[in-house]
């Protein structure tokens, strides 16, 4: 599958289609969060209902 053909894919798309490398590269500093599937992006326009990330909470997000 060419880039072309999944750049106006959204992420939660490309995980379900298994195309794992090409959603690595749209969540490798992420700001959003997928409100229906709880992926994360860089960008609003990789998800289907984008929820912007608390910066300020990010950091203990995991802890
Ligand atoms: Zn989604």
């Amino acid at each position: 599958m060419s880039a072309e053909q999944t750049d106006g894919r959204k992420m939660c798309e490309l995980h379900a289609a298994g195309l794992m490398e090409q959603a690595d590269h749209r969540c490798d500093d992420p700001k959003f969060v997928c409100g229906k599937c709880r992926r994360k992006a860089n960008k609003a326009e990789y998800l289907h209902n984008p929820l912007a990330l608390k910066k300020s909470a990010g950091d203990n997000f995991w802890s």
